[in-house]
């Protein structure tokens, strides 16, 4: 199938360097950046991508940063953490083109409203479609199961609720998973925003994005952006709401586990007993069962000279979000450090998922 994204990474780091915060700029391939672009989070903003044009001229067909900024149609946001909204606060009296949505949960556009008040920022966002066109609109996404288009009756978005820690009187802070389509294609990619792992949530939630995409991989859906803030060995008592390349790999053991019980579905209604209209099982509720099937599968299909694909063969993961090494404990950039980790343990595991890391400045083709 032809690529059908063209996406720039603005930023993809986990602070808190403000040069390199989650943002990242995409666009259809079959049209250029001049015709509109999607912002997908706005931590890092204008002034990084000014200094990544001026390294690289040809990174947006030639247009300045200002130009750039300017052909944005609306912002994805996943949650309102300053690293991933302080570019759009910024930038939000400069702006020029057409007016800009900000896309995001209701509970996220409300705690923006309190930064747009007159008080730590002008007031430059709205709720009302009829208002002064530079300031942004607020465009709410609801977590149903619809897409909503986004851009140009050719891009929409399905929004998934995450949990992105605790807090004792506020209770649960909400991040999102988007699920980005090409409407033409059918084509998806999966963008997570900060996570916390399942595995230690009181009410889990990353489940139900990973049985949502299950049905997908590898074919309409390979590849996922997800966040793994810090590197191996990080005590959960220390993780403040984000993933580590353990609890990451348990994450994909999990999306590996709704990718077979799927597979096995498939394959039970199209042998001779089942109904072709048969609605797929529930997944098995216990892990370790399914784990153990998975073996048996693998056993049988096994081909001796070359070790079975996995299950998540075909499926590209991009670490992001990885938080700076401040005290240069590693030689090497941490995003590579934890990838490394990452990549290791998806090794050990068998899961056929190939692990890469999503840096700034580079143009990712999806
Ligand atoms: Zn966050
Ligand atoms: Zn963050």
């Amino acid at each position: 199938m032809p690529p059908t994204f063209d996406l720039v990474v603005v930023g993809s780091g986990g602070g808190p360097f403000e040069t390199n915060l989650s943002s990242y700029l995409f666009k259809p391939c079959d049209v250029p950046w001049a015709d509109g672009i999607i912002a997908l989070e706005a931590g890092s903003g204008i002034g990084a991508l000014y200094h990544l044009i001026n390294r690289n001229v040809a990174l947006f067909d030639g247009l300045s940063a200002h130009q750039v900024y300017s052909l944005i149609h609306c912002f994805l946001i996943s949650h309102a953490h300053l690293d991933h909204v302080v570019g759009l606060v910024l930038s939000a009296g400069a702006l020029h083109g057409c007016r800009k949505r900000v896309c995001a949960p209701r509970s996220v556009l409300k705690i923006l409203e309190t930064v747009f008040s007159d008080r730590i920022w002008p007031n430059l966002a709205s709720w009302d479609e009829d208002d002064a066109p530079f300031k942004l609109l607020y465009d709410p996404f609801n977590f149903d199961e619809a897409y909503r288009t986004v851009f140009r009756d050719s891009v929409s978005v399905r929004a998934m609720p995450l949990l992105h820690g605790q807090n004792d009187t506020l209770g649960d802070y909400e991040s999102s998973a988007f699920f980005v389509r090409h409407d033409p294609s059918g084509k998806q990619f999966l963008f997570f925003g900060d996570v916390a792992p399942d595995s230690l949530a009181a009410r889990p939630q990353t489940i139900a994005v990973w049985r949502a995409a299950a049905p997908l991989i590898p074919h309409a859906l390979s590849t996922v952006f997800i966040e793994c803030s810090w590197p191996s060995g990080r005590p959960d008592e220390q993780l403040y709401g984000h993933l580590s390349p353990e609890h990451l790999v348990d994450e994909l053991v999990a999306l590996a586990a709704e990718v077979a019980a799927v597979r096995l579905a498939e394959t039970a209604a199209e042998g001779p007993a089942a109904g072709a209209d048969a609605p797929l099982p529930p997944p098995p509720p216990e892990q370790k069962g399914r784990r153990r099937r998975r073996k048996r599968r693998r056993k049988l299909s096994a081909d001796p000279p070359a070790p079975p694909p996995g299950p998540l063969a075909g499926l590209r993961v991009y670490i992001i979000h990885c938080k700076e090494d401040l005290e240069g404990k590693y030689d090497d950039p941490i995003s590579e450090v934890i990838r490394n980790q990452v990549d290791a343990l998806v090794r050990a595991r068998g899961l056929g998922v190939e692990v890469l890391s999503a840096d700034q400045g580079m143009t990712i083709t999806i």
